[in-house]
């Protein structure tokens, strides 16, 4: 390449090239470079392409390059940009033909002022060095980019994998396990387990999380900031500094590009590595984010070198009116405004904003990087590729979700209003889900705001008929009655069929819901309310808690749907509920629910709190080898549970 851009760059500060025969003031453009010469008219000229496939001759041959590999390089290179994806006429010869057109080496020297080619001429040494130095270091300072980046991506992606299949592989597992109260449960600010840091200003991190960020974080500065090299002299920078300068820009860059997928992955109710890791929705929400930052940092650093050194070059006000700079700038500001607009204040405040802020300049982000790419490059560097890469993992996630609203389909939902304390029972008849533990759905009401039908929000699922005091018997009652055992299919029984039991209704889903200032403030009482389910997801992996000797539940509150479940999935289970006097009436209708548990190992107090502590005392004391707590209600319960150094997990009702 530094053969073609020594013949058409021609000397330091022109870009425009020698002119040769057939060059017109109207050639072709490719991002910053503009070509007085035409692809058609290189791909013509007999002194242009004889001094080319000369100059590869002479200078290719102490590299051993294969021939094939110089063809390869003639066909795409020679005439444009086609490595770039830039269309180009082919030349008229191949490289050994027009190799085998040189009748004599060439004697006429261009030199760093010539301006016309006009027969086969020798290279001037000094131009063809600053074009090899700039452009053997540009291609070195890529393959680091690309070499960084993609590590990031990989240590990004590989740890939840690699640390879940050393949770699971029998000589680490108990390891895993003996750390996990130390790492991986407890807050690394206080008392600050789920709920909010003062003034909204976010959620704190679990030890797990901030040592996934902080490495995370520690590999973009080293990679930010190791291995870069300096040639010169140099076409394109004039001192060290400069050049220098440019490869931080060009890398923080390409960083921000080839991250950019993480933010979109973690960001997904489809990721799929919640299908391949023990890692929950949550954590990676929280990853997501901070993902998000390290691009938002990279993007605003890359951003402020280029207008320092587009200053420094004097090049700046030429730049500023250039389509990849115009790009390059609306990305930058979505980036900035998407990580500033995403903060606990705007989500509390109004979490559909967020939600809706949050799709306008993600989209707007992507198209800026496209752009920005493709105007500077056009397809050379592969940036596209992250670009697409980045909306694939959006659009699977978005086709997912109404994949999986069109397999459930539009329904009818029974709302009931229980008592006064802001308490609404939600049932939906006709799903089988199971009843694993951590099952939750994301709930469209379409009609109770017609302009906003797509508005939905998560709750925590549990089967109907779990609900039932009597359920095991009245499923039995149902099984008989819709499938009769097969040595009774011939009996037909006239008796028998005047007795049969009406089939009971149980099967279905409810939903408990605690009314909140949105959406939710709108239910009311209705027989036939339309909705539309997407689900079920899973919060958490509960298989470690599942393993234990005694599982304790601990909820608060509205905290308990989150938890009941577990009482059908273990054989030895202590629950401990406390509500406030409010929520009574929810207490009584779960009551069914809770028949199966006799004091002392069910606790429902109305009106007064659990003693964490004491509960967990009580469970040391008793001596079980492994037990697994489940908390599920609100912020300061979590954290105080959060102590304990027994297999832990929170279904915390807010990311
Ligand atoms: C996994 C999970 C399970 C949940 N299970 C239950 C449950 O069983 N019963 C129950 O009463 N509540 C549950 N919640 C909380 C419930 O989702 C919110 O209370 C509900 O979304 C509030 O709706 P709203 O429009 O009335 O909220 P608003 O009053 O507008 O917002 C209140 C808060 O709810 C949260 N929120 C609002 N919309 C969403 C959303 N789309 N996604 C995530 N969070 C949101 C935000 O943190 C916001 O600050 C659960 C939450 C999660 C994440």
């Amino acid at each position: 390449m530094a053969l073609v851009r020594s013949i058409s760059a021609g000397n330091f500060g022109c870009r425009a090239g020698l002119t040769l025969s057939c060059s017109k003031e109207d050639g072709g453009t490719l991002g910053m470079m503009t070509f007085s010469t035409s692809s058609a008219c290189w791909a013509e000229n007999t002194p242009y392409l004889t001094s080319l496939a000369w100059c590869m001759h002479v200078k290719c041959a102490e590299f051993d390059i294969l021939n094939s590999k110089l063809e390869l390089f003639w066909e795409q290179q020679a005439t444009g940009q086609g490595n770039a994806g830039v269309k180009s006429d082919p030349p008229k010869w191949s490289y050994n033909e027009a190799l085998a057109n040189v009748t004599t080496p060439p004697t006429v020297q261009l030199n760093a002022t010539s301006q016309y080619l006009n027969t086969i001429s020798l290279v001037s040494p000094s131009v063809y060095l600053v074009q090899w130095n700039i452009l053997t270091n540009t291609q070195r300072e890529t393959v680091n980019e690309n070499t960084y980046g993609i590590s990031m991506l990989i240590a990004g992606v590989g740890t939840p994998i690699l640390l879940t299949g050393l949770a699971y592989a029998p000589i680490t597992s108990s390891l895993i396990r003996r750390l996990k109260p130390y790492l991986v449960w407890p807050s690394i600010i206080g008392t600050y387990q789920v709920r909010p840091l003062p003034f909204l200003l976010g959620n704190a991190l679990t030890v797990g999380q901030s040592l996934y960020i902080a490495g995370f974080i520690f590999l973009n500065i080293i990679f930010t900031s190791i291995n870069y090299q300096s040639r010169q002299p140099n076409a394109w920078y004039s001192t060290k500094w400069r050049e220098i300068m440019a490869y931080v820009l060009w890398r923080t860059g390409a960083l921000a590009y080839i991250i950019g997928p993480l933010v979109f992955l973690f960001a997904g109710r489809n990721n799929f590595l919640l299908w391949l890791t023990n890692w929950s929705h949550s954590t990676y929400i929280i990853l997501h984010r901070w993902v998000a930052r390290v691009f938002c940092l990279q993007a605003l650093i890359h951003s402020i070198l280029a207008v320092i050194l587009e200053k420094e070059e004097g090049s700046y006000a030429a730049s500023v009116k250039e389509k990849y700079w115009v790009w390059g700038i609306v990305a930058t500001v979505a980036v900035v405004i998407l990580t500033f607009s995403s903060g606990l204040w705007v989500r509390s405040f109004s979490y559909e904003l967020f939600l809706l802020g949050h799709i306008v300049f993600s989209v707007i982000l992507l198209v800026g990087c496209w752009y920005h790419a493709t105007d500077l490059y056009h397809f050379l560097g592969g940036y596209q590729t992250w670009v697409t890469t980045m909306a694939s993992l959006w659009s699977f996630d978005r086709v997912a979700r109404v994949a999986r609203v069109a397999m459930v389909g539009l329904r009818r939902a029974k709302v009931t209003e229980l008592g006064d304390g802001g308490y609404i029972k939600i049932t939906v008849r006709g799903i089988r889900w199971g009843s694993e533990p951590g099952k939750y759905v994301y709930v469209y009401f379409p009609t109770i705001n017609p302009l906003r039908p797509w508005e939905n929000h998560p709750f925590s699922v549990l089967p109907t008929a779990l609900l039932q005091a009597n359920h095991s018997g009245s499923s039995s009652v149902s099984d008989a009655a819709t499938t009769p055992p097969a040595a009774d299919v011939e009996k037909h029984d006239p008796l028998r069929e005047q007795i049969k039991p009406v089939p009971h209704t149980d099967i279905g889903l409810t939903i408990y819901v605690k009314r909140s200032a949105g959406m939710t403030r709108s239910l009311s009482s209705n027989d036939s309310l339309p909705v539309l389910l997407e689900g079920p997801y899973s919060s958490n992996s509960n298989r470690d808690i599942l393993r234990c000797d005694r599982v304790l539940l601990i909820a608060g509150g509205i905290g308990i749907t989150g938890i009941l479940p577990f009482l059908k999935n273990h054989w030895n289970i202590k629950l401990a509920w406390s509500v406030k006097e409010s929520a009574k009436c929810l207490v009584d209708d779960l009551d069914g629910a809770m028949a199966q548990l006799a004091s002392p190992d069910k606790d429902v107090r109305v009106g007064s709190r659990i003693n964490v502590n004491q509960l967990l005392a009580e469970e040391i004391t008793a001596g079980w080898e492994r037990v697994g707590v489940v908390v599920s209600g609100p912020a300061e319960l979590c954290h105080d549970v959060g102590k304990t150094q027994f297999e832990f997990e929170v279904e915390a009702y807010s990311w």
